[in-house]
């Protein structure tokens, strides 16, 4: 999927972990939101023509140079991987700085979650039992940048706007 409708998903992610955890603090909420929509960005990290590596290229470049797109980054493991790594470094070095980490983090793996399922709805699929299996699965056939993305990410769009006037 193309960056328009991962951040989309990220945003589903970051009202579903504002809703379920009752966050009401506005503050708070665009934290939330700014970690859920960068979280859905991140995985394209290893891909050299994606948004995420346009903004970062010295990151994606060496990300991309390590592993295959769609390979071990768009995986769970991996997103479990880097949600220990990250809820380490805040509780050992960011929890007493003023800067609220741990609530971003609540909304950056969940918006990775979100990445994965929507590449899942695409023909490449992705490799949800790695390391165990290379194996691909896909949901769905939608090509990227293709016509039926457009109506998914219309669809997502309209539905999360109904959700949005709702919690807010
Ligand atoms: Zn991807």
């Amino acid at each position: 999927m193309n960056y328009i409708t991962h951040s989309l998903g990220g945003v589903a992610a970051g009202l579903v972990v504002i809703a379920a955890g009752n966050i009401t603090e506005p503050a708070q909420q665009a934290t939330v939101m700014a970690g859920a929509v960068l979280g859905s960005l991140f995985p394209d990290i290893d891909h050299r023509q994606s948004w995420i590596a346009h903004k970062a290229p010295v990151a994606a470049n060496i990300t991309a140079g390590l592993f295959k797109h769609r390979g071990a980054i768009h995986t769970p493991v991996f997103v479990l991987i880097a949600g220990i790594l990250l809820s380490l470094l805040n509780q050992f070095w960011l929890q007493n700085r003023a800067y609220p980490a741990g609530i971003f983090i609540q909304g950056f793996i969940p918006g990775m979650i979100s990445h994965l399922i929507l590449d899942t709805l695409n023909v490449q699929g992705i490799m949800w039992l790695w390391p165990l299996s290379r194996k691909r699965f896909h949901l769905l056939s939608i090509r990227t940048n293709s016509v039926m993305e457009t109506v998914v990410c219309m669809v997502l769009g309209a539905c999360l706007y109904g959700q949005y006037t709702k919690i807010f």
